[in-house]
Parts: structure tokens; sequence; C-alpha cells
């Protein structure tokens, strides 16, 4: 079982680094989630220049597409019906 990931983490301004951080785990109300593919958003652009101030060390990006891998306490996944 992997205890790290590859994450977009921010250091500084127009300073964003790939790292290798430790693997959360999904805590109450949570889902952890293998991301598969993402984006860049423009939340992303205004932290990298600096326009939107968040404290290093702070890991970005939001707008993934991903596999459920471990649901916290209290969530459940729903049956969805087909059309
Ligand atoms: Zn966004």
């Amino acid at each position: 079982m992997r205890t790290t990931m590859q994450a977009n983490v921010f250091h500084g301004i127009n300073d964003i680094r790939g790292d290798t951080v430790p693997k959360p785990s999904a805590g109450p109300g949570e889902a952890l989630l293998r991301i598969t593919a993402t984006t860049i958003c423009g939340t992303d652009l205004h932290i990298v220049r600096g326009e939107y101030p968040v404290k290093p060390g702070l890991i970005i990006g939001h707008e993934p597409v991903g596999v459920i891998e471990e649901l916290g306490a209290g969530v459940a996944l729903m049956e969805r019906s087909r059309p």
C-alpha cells in the first residue's frame, strides 16, 4: 500500500513543484480519490501569480476526475438508476 503520492505544491509566487507528499486518508465525511485527470482553472493561476494569497505548502488543484479509493466514516455510495 502506497504511503506517498505526487502533488502540485505551492512553494511561492511562480514556484509550483511536483512533490512527493504523504498520502492522506479519508476522514469522516470525506472520500479519497486517485486522480486520473485534472485541469488548471483561473484560481490556480491567481495562486501561482500571488494574486490569491495562500501559505507555502498548500497542495493546489481542485478540478480533478478520479476513482474512489477510500471512503471516510458516514460516507456511502449512492446507486444511480439508468435512464
Ligand atoms: Zn476552479
